[in-house]
């Protein structure tokens, strides 16, 4: 008689621990789907690899995850810490020196996390920057949204700005395998698709093609039904962009990030744009019925009184309906970093509020106007209540006994309020 004696793998588990913006949660997700011999676990503290994807875009960014490895290794000191992202790239040296990690790892070697991981000896593994992983990544709002990460890096050098030293130049994801993600989102359902990046506008560049054609490509793919862009520079909305604005494929509302509308700021932050070509821009993209968003940094080293002044007045005159305001933090070896005179924060705190302030009003007058053929595709809901937003970007709140998880419905009748838009079904 044979025995077979049962022998069961206790495969080590991995922790993951995220910091910082949307693309660094989707590079925890390459990284998780090349995990092969190990075990995800949610359990920080019963890890025994704990993988830090850091985040370095301020010096409080950078506190945050040092801090935090402090902690998790009084908490776990049996784990592996490894320092990923773009941390790895600011502070991975010195961390590494310090023996505060086990191993480092570069953007480049996220991909190869499950041969990184059988590392016995403290590795420093920092690779390079013109890397592009072969995984593109989606992300899933519901069964209808996708999140589709198209290109990574930034060539733009803003004054106040760490990533293009951390995530290195723009490069593209390959048009085909774009193409080919999508249809198979499409086929299964996804009708809306938002595409992001780093700087996602510089999409093409390096292979000759380009944003616009890219969107015209995606439009003819069978079940798409909406696309968005998650944010552009005013410099890459080009003619053969504009000639798309009338599709009615194209999400009627555009993120264009200003980051400032005084002339002097956008010169100390070495941006590319000027006030008086946004202004044509913005009022020829309103004027085709569109919202728009913008990204505003209030507090940069510079912004006298006088300057904010003139930025709010301006603010004022833009068409604008969404803001992403950011109050200015500092951050090392960064241009803007030694400039003078700096603005204290009670002062960059009252700008915020000013700010958002104006564009929350812009915005109900926006929705006041615009409250019939609104097209809303809703996310899950709970007990009869569903979420979703309008092709204007406006978030609406739907009340039906019906199941309208993932639908797409046509609202004619909203109520408009200060806070959002609602109706029921
Ligand atoms: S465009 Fe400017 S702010 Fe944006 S990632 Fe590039 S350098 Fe940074």
């Amino acid at each position: 008689m044979v025995y077979l004696k049962k022998v069961t793998y206790n495969m080590q588990k991995v922790y993951f621990k995220t910091f910082g913006c949307r693309t660094n949660q989707f590079d925890t997700q390459v990284m998780i789907s090349k995990l092969k011999d190990y075990e995800l676990t949610d359990d920080e503290l019963n890890s025994d690899y704990i993988v830090v994807n850091s985040c370095t875009v301020t010096n409080g960014a950078d506190s945050s995850v040092r801090n935090y490895i402090s902690s998790i290794k009084r908490k776990n000191p049996d784990a592996k810490v490894i320092l990923a992202g773009c941390g790895s790239h600011s502070k991975g040296e010195s961390l590494f020196a310090d023996k505060k990690v086990f191993g480092v790892i570069g953007h480049s070697e996220k991909e190869n996390i499950n041969t990184v991981l059988k590392n016995e000896k403290p590795f420093y593994q920092i690779g390079d920057l013109e890397h592009i992983d072969t995984t593109i990544v989606e992300e899933f709002v519901g069964k209808s949204r996708a999140f589709i990460k198209i290109q990574e890096g930034c060539d733009f050098a803003c004054s106040y700005c760490i990533i293009p030293q951390v995530r290195g130049a723009a490069r593209s994801h390959k048009e085909e395998t774009i193409l080919e993600q999508i249809s198979k989102l499409a086929s299964n359902g996804f009708g809306e698709f938002i595409l992001t990046g780093t700087n996602v506008g510089s999409y093409g560049q390096d292979h000759n093609t380009s944003m616009a054609k890219l969107l015209k490509k995606m439009s003819n793919i069978r079940g798409v039904r909406r696309i968005r862009i998650g944010s552009l520079e005013p410099i890459q909305i080009d003619d053969e962009m504009l000639e798309l604005l009338g599709e009615p494929w194209m999400a009627k509302q555009m993120h264009i990030a200003l980051q400032h509308t005084s002339d002097k700021m956008l010169k100390l932050m070495n941006r590319r744009n000027d006030y008086k070509s946004d202004k044509i821009l913005f009022d020829k993209i309103a004027s085709k019925g569109y919202a728009l968003g913008t990204d505003f940094i209030v507090g940069h080293p510079g912004e006298t009184e006088q300057e904010w002044l003139e930025a709010i007045s301006r603010i004022k005159e833009l068409p604008l309906t969404h803001v992403h305001a950011f109050s200015y933090s500092k951050r090392d070896n960064t241009a803007s970093i030694s400039m003078k005179p700096e603005i204290r924060g009670n002062i960059a705190k009252e700008r915020h509020k000013e700010l958002t302030a104006i564009i929350k009003a812009k915005n109900y007058a926006f929705r006041r106007e615009h409250n019939t053929n609104l097209e809303v595709l809703l996310e899950n809901g709970k007990e009869g209540i569903y979420h979703g937003f309008d092709q204007y970007f406006n978030k609406i709140e739907v009340q039906s006994n019906e199941d309208l998880s993932a639908n797409w419905v046509l609202l004619n009748h909203v109520e408009v309020n200060h806070e959002k838009n609602s109706a029921t079904l």
